[in-house]
């Protein structure tokens, strides 16, 4: 947690230059089973697998068969994974299991490490391993991913080459999401779908991870004295946002019939005090990239725990509107409330941060789909949160019927978190555009990354416990075995 950083982003376990952020991400646990909605099974482009199993779902009635389904996507998992859940179940199983398996994890070798849980987490080590994650999540339904190439420095003390992170960024939209997201064109029109189904492909982008001295670039973003290193951050995000750029026009000439962007490019969120020359950082990505004549494919995010959070939305609309450009936004809810020194720029209540999480999707939606006076044109909601999901799935019901435009909205989980509620979305809400966020790259602190994992996974061991994903995997195990 006291890791400085310089990476890509949030919970990535390989790269993360900033550990402290990325920590905070997941507070939702991957064994938090919480209780299942109703199930109307009607989705067309999931695979059959899981298409057979909502069916069968859709006939149970009891409590216990409830809880069942809950672990249902446990079935539709490669037996190497269920073995890595079972890891992980067994680690959770109460909170001393927990604690213990903390303390022990430094020592634990990496090997059993990378075998047991790193793959559920980390997208790969490689381009090539993570083209494997991409195909893996497709086959579950999930049909792209947020890529977040992680470099990890901790305290900024390993004299990162940040050319080396543009470059590596820029590498995987061509080697990684462009030949992933044409796949899945192909699939989903081969299989009767429109090709709009498919949804964007999101490189995710962490300005702290794009300069030298970002703390300090950032907090003195206006001052004349670092305009060499600010400029130099504006220029290494527009390199990678002129590539996206690019690619889009191409991908829109091939594939004239999709009118949602192919690639989208997100600058993520950072601490409260760096937040003000991320907004200006985001504005200016907007006016260079997100002209009005094409769809937006740059997405800056608003934290929805920030008491000014919604005047944000409101006025980056405003700013959008009157300087003629579209604005595409990411909302979560923050990841850093625990490190926040001032504690009252973020809302009193969990309830509260709710409420305004639920209006500013409201507000985004209703905008985008509001016809000529639209500004806000791209909209990612990245949560584990069911209600949220829910909430989110109802106002496209509502609004996107009829509409073409309900393809550039997206709900987005991390790889390895909230599984049952991905699958959930999928399976009996005919959610098609959903994504997990997929942090890769070269292991170099994998096991602090694991482990903070490990830890966020605490406040969900005092709820729940890995007991019930323990039985759900040895139960899928066993019927893989001897059905
Ligand atoms: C794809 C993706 C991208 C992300 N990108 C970013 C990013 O760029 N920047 C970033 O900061 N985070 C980012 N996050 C992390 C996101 O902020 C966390 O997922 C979120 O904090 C956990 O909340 P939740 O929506 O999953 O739901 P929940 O688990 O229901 O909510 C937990 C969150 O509620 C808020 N909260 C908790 N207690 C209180 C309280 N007492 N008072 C007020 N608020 C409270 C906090 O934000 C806490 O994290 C991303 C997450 C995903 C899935």
């Amino acid at each position: 947690m006291a890791l400085a950083s310089r990476v890509t982003t949030h919970c990535r376990p390989r790269c993360l230059a900033t550990s402290r952020l990325v920590s905070n991400y997941c507070s939702k646990n991957l064994i938090q089973y919480q209780s299942n909605q109703q199930r109307q099974f009607s989705h067309n482009s999931s695979p059959k697998t899981i298409q057979t199993l909502a069916a069968t779902d859709a006939h149970n009635g009891s409590k216990n068969s409830e809880s069942a389904s809950k672990l249902r996507y446990l079935e539709t998992l490669p037996t190497s994974d269920l073995i890595s859940y079972l890891f992980i179940g067994l680690a959770t199983t109460n909170r001393a299991t927990l604690n213990l398996v903390v303390k022990l994890f430094p020592y634990i070798p990496m090997p059993l490490i990378k075998t047991f849980v790193s793959k559920i987490y980390c997208g790969g080590d490689t381009a090539g391993e993570t083209v494997v994650t991409g195909k893996k999540l497709a086959a579950r339904g999930i049909n792209n991913m947020m890529l977040s190439f992680t470099l990890e420095d901790a305290e900024g003390t390993k004299n990162l080459d940040i050319n080396h992170v543009v470059g590596e960024t820029i590498k995987s939209i061509d080697s990684i999401l462009i030949p992933h997201t044409e796949s899945v064109f192909a699939n989903i029109v081969a299989n009767g779908g429109i090709i709009n189904q498919a949804p964007a492909a999101y490189i995710a982008l962490k300005p702290s991870a794009l300069v030298a001295n970002p703390a300090d670039v950032m907090r003195n973003w206006q001052n004349p004295e670092f305009k060499p290193q600010w400029d130099n951050l504006v220029g290494n995000l527009s390199k990678i946002c002129q590539h996206i750029y690019k690619r889009n026009a191409e991908l829109a000439a091939k594939y004239p019939d999709r009118t949602a962007p192919a690639l989208v490019a997100v600058v993520d969120a950072e601490k409260f005090e760096l937040q003000q020359a991320v907004y200006d950082l985001q504005r200016t990505l907007f006016k260079k990239f997100n002209p009005l004549d094409k769809p937006a494919c740059v997405v800056g995010t608003v934290q929805m725990y920030l008491k000014q959070s919604y005047d944000i939305i409101v006025n980056e609309k405003k700013l959008g509107q009157e300087q003629g450009y579209k604005v595409g936004l990411k909302l979560v809810r923050g990841a850093y409330i625990h490190s926040e020194p001032d504690r009252g720029v973020i809302h009193d209540t969990k309830s509260d941060t709710d409420v305004n999480y639920n209006r500013g999707i409201k507000y985004s939606i209703e905008d985008l789909f509001s016809g000529k006076d639209a500004t806000i044109d791209h909209l990612v909601i990245a949560s584990h949160n069911r209600d949220s999901m829910l909430n989110a799935t109802d106002l496209l019901e509502k609004y996107g019927k009829a509409s073409d435009l309900k393809y550039r909205i997206t709900l987005a989980q991390l790889l390895g978190m909230a599984d049952d509620i991905t699958y959930d979305l999928i399976t009996n809400h005919n959610v098609t555009n959903i994504i997990k966020y997929v942090p890769w790259g070269p292991p170099l602190e994998t096991k602090d990354y694991l482990r903070r994992r490990l830890e966020e996974n605490g406040d969900a061991v005092r709820n729940d416990n890995g007991l019930p994903l323990v039985k759900g995997v040895l139960s899928a195990i066993f019927k893989r075995l001897f059905k």
